[in-house]
């Protein structure tokens, strides 16, 4: 079990509060975040690098919800960000825009209007027509946008296929072998400043060799372009450390410090890092409650309240997130093997298969461990099922950051045009009974 969830008398608690209280209040499913974890993670990654100075942006992407950027913000993060929708939630908790970095290989013109309006402290930009497009952008302002040229330095960092993201085949950045003339160009092009380089290898790695390797090759990078008399004063080295689901061992932050130390520590660069999983992900529980025990011929299901639009995560990667009791059973309870499902209507909406589980009955609550990263940012309402609420937990006190919404607020998000008629005259209508009222008044038909 990670840090600050911890059983008390055989029942689940978050810093100090009954994981089940908070499921009487709030209702299943739900995303549960210690800020007592999130805090010591951030800590014990910024300490670890605290000798180089760094700044640390925290990848918006991984966890988005807005009290989790103010805890980080406060605690000195600063964000990557890779929309505007995430811009705008970076500066909307109130991180300030000479700590953001825009990432990401799609920025379009009003994405990267909005960061220069916004003054942020560097875009990485990952391609030529993005430069070009940038440079139109920021002369049209009179502005001078303050670039790095994301380097893809062609290594692989195994990793999951899907979050891959360092190799020559990969969409992101720019070949190394051609990273040196963008950054000649960037230096020719009206309304570009470049400041230095940025790169990320990819996400969930488990192994130092291939930063070692792209840390290498990037250094390079660095000293060939002062020797062409370039000015390279920033390295962004992007995130991408894994945590441990389930059998991994990644790398401690000490041993990931020591390594940007031994590759970049006689060469004098102000140092960014974009840490997202490694923060956020075991600070989550995913909490939900059993429905049904569905015994077939030959497994045994555990039906979930929660399901693959909550976190799509297993079914995305086949990833493996712990699935422990909220009241543990008796001493000596017996483990069964079943399979834990959600009530999609996909087979890939399956969180575990085969998993050898103490017994689970009707009502039971669950707890998916690591769920605090990837999980509620990437959850929809697929089926037409609720958005997810998140809770935020500190202390011995919890407060909602996301509620869950109401099924009119989901209605009321489509809309149906007049040429389609009210509905009056659909064959056979009659009025809605869902609540005992009509749906709504009806003339005569
Ligand atoms: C996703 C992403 C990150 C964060 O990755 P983690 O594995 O969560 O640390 C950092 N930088 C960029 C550019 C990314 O796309």
């Amino acid at each position: 079990m990670p840090d600050f969830f911890a059983y008390r008398d055989g029942e689940l608690y978050a810093e100090g509060v009954p994981v089940a209280r908070i499921a009487a209040a709030v209702g299943t499913p739900f995303y549960l975040y210690s800020a007592g974890s999130l805090t010591a993670r951030y800590r014990r990654f910024a300490d670890a690098l605290a000798a180089e100075r760094p700044l640390i942006c925290f990848a918006v992407k991984a966890n988005s919800n807005l009290a989790v950027l103010r805890l980080l913000g406060g605690l000195g993060a600063g964000a990557d960000v890779v929309s505007e929708g995430e811009l705008r939630r970076a500066l909307a908790s109130g991180i300030p825009p000479d700590r953001i970095i825009f990432s990401g290989v799609g920025k379009t013109g009003p994405e990267l209007d909005a960061a220069l309006a916004a003054g942020i402290r560097q875009i990485n930009v990952e391609s030529i027509p993005e430069l070009r497009r940038l440079s139109e952008a920021a002369t049209a302002r009179g502005a001078a946008a303050r670039i790095a040229i994301r380097v893809n330095p062609d290594v692989d960092a195994l990793t999951h296929a899907k979050i891959s993201t360092g190799k020559k085949e990969n969409k992101f950045g720019i070949d190394i072998d051609e990273a040196g003339g963008a950054y000649e160009l960037a230096g020719e092009l009206p309304g570009i400043e470049p400041v230095g380089l940025a790169l990320h290898i990819g996400s969930q790695l488990v192994d130092l060799a291939p930063f070692r390797r792209a840390f290498e090759r990037v250094a390079e990078l660095v000293i060939e372009l002062r020797g062409r008399g370039h000015t390279v004063r920033r390295l962004d080295l992007g995130g991408g450390i894994g945590i441990r689901y389930h059998a991994e061992t990644p790398p401690e932050p000490s041993a990931y410090a020591a390594l940007v130390r031994e590759v970049f520590g006689s060469l004098d660069l102000d140092l960014a890092f974009e840490p997202g999983r490694v923060l956020c992900g075991p600070a989550g529980l995913m909490v939900a409650r059993v429905v049904y025990v569905k015994e077939g011929s030959s497994r045994r299901f555990v039906i979930l309240d929660a399901a693959m639009n909550d976190l799509i995560r297993p079914a995305l990667y086949d990833s493996w997130h712990d699935i422990v009791p909220v009241r543990l059973p008796a001493t000596g309870a017996v483990l069964a093997t079943c399979d834990v499902v959600g009530p999609v209507c996909e087979t890939g909406d399956t969180f575990a298969t085969e998993r050898e589980l103490p017994p689970m009955a009707e009502n039971d609550l669950v707890a998916l461990t690591n769920a605090g990263a990837y999980g509620a940012v990437m959850s929809s309402t697929y089926n037409s099922r609720l958005l997810v609420p998140e809770i935020l937990v500190a202390a011995g006190r919890f407060a909602v950051v996301r509620p869950r919404p109401s099924y009119e607020a989901m209605l009321a998000l489509d809309a149906v045009p007049d040429w389609l008629g009210d509905g009056s005259r659909l064959p056979g209508a009659s009025a809605g009974e869902l609540t005992g009222e009509p749906l709504r008044e009806r003339g005569a038909a």
